[in-house]
């Protein structure tokens, strides 16, 4: 009641109109929450808990983030069952097998808009008519999507959506997830009643300001943008594929996010060219970024059929707006050295 308090109040409420007015959505179908891991436990978690009596099948992809997968496998631990639906060798979701897999209990898809390690975009309009058409509340984990493709939600027509401001240039530690007007989900943390009684606990004002208004600029020349890191990211792969024999671009070329390019290096380990390059003051990751520093084979890599080699030997890098040409020249550079050495150490 007071009138620092009500400051408070103010400028959150503010950042969720310019967040809901961005993505074309009203101002209350808006949750803050702190990443977009709690989106996703709060949106699979929220709805399963709330369909309790209408059904206990979710039907997900096999290349979800952790996230998503962890969320899901917890729910088959509380009784509840899981498909993991297959991908083409592209990444893309097996719509036929998707359809398949709903049963009359079905209460729940969630499938990724856009996959984190490989950037391949989902079919997510065919998705969203498929669960519409049976009935069936779909997730979307958009956390890749967010902020560096347009999206306009009503359009869009899915039920729920995570995002996370660290995606696009916002601070870390805070994320926000959409879910429609009419569609009934379960808080998952107990406490206060902040977020409309659906996720407790003192809300990060700070963060949700910055969330805000990452987004808002982020969409100013989002275009220009997308077509500056497309035009690294495709000189990248073809000076990559025209100095450096067998490697393979992992992903889906038509449909892809801009900034995401992950490539097979036959007969290398993708951990050693990413500490070669660390020591030259490139960073990438030899997996997902998000599940870097433990020692597990991607299980995207392998849901797209590659073989062991090929894993191992996997490099994604991400572009962002402020890289250049001359940035992925040296990148390049490097890499044709670093391959050339370590293959032929592994000869040796
Ligand atoms: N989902 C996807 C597709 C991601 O790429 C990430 C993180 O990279 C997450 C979820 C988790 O988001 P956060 O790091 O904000 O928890």
């Amino acid at each position: 009641m007071y009138s620092l308090g009500r400051k408070s109040r103010r400028v959150i409420e503010e950042s969720r109109e310019k967040i809901a007015d961005i993505l074309n959505v009203k101002k209350n179908e808006i949750y803050f929450t702190s990443c977009g891991s709690e989106s996703d436990n709060l949106a699979i978690k929220g709805i399963a808990y709330a369909n309790k009596n209408r059904g206990n099948h979710i039907i997900t992809s096999k290349i979800e983030h952790p996230a998503v997968i962890n969320t899901c496998k917890t729910l088959e631990r509380q009784g509840y069952r899981v498909s993991y639906i297959n991908v083409d060798n592209n990444g893309v979701i097996n719509l036929e097998e998707l359809e398949q897999a709903i049963c009359h209990d079905t209460i729940l898809i969630t499938i990724m808009f856009a996959n984190n390690e490989i950037g391949t975009i989902e079919p997510i309009d065919e998705i969203n008519k498929l669960a519409k058409k049976h009935n069936i509340i779909f997730h979307t984990d958009a956390v890749q999507v967010v902020g560096n493709l347009r999206i306009d939600l009503e359009k869009l027509g899915v039920d729920l959506l995570s995002m996370s401001a660290h995606k696009f240039y916002g601070p870390k530690g805070i994320g926000a997830l959409y879910v429609k007007e009419g569609i009934e989900f379960e808080r998952v943390q107990d406490g206060g009643h902040q977020e409309k009684n659906k996720r407790a606990g003192t809300e990060n004002v700070a963060g949700i300001v910055g969330i805000a208004k990452a987004l808002e600029l982020s969409m100013t020349n989002i275009e220009n943008r997308k077509k500056h890191i497309e035009r690294l990211r495709d000189f990248y792969i073809s000076e990559v594929k025209k100095r450096i024999p067998n490697v393979r671009v992992n992903g889906n070329n038509n449909c892809t996010l801009p900034g995401i390019a992950n490539i097979s290096f036959d007969g290398v380990i993708g951990e050693d060219i990413v500490l070669n390059l660390d020591m030259k003051g490139i960073c990438a990751s030899s997996g997902s970024a998000c599940t870097s520093g433990q020692n597990t084979t991607s299980h995207v890599l392998s849901a797209i059929g590659l073989d062991e080699s090929l894993i191992n030997g996997a490099l994604r890098i991400s572009i962002g707006e402020e890289n250049t040409i001359d940035e992925i020249k040296i990148l390049v550079d490097s890499l044709e050295e670093i391959v050339k050495r370590l293959r032929k150490n592994i000869i040796k």
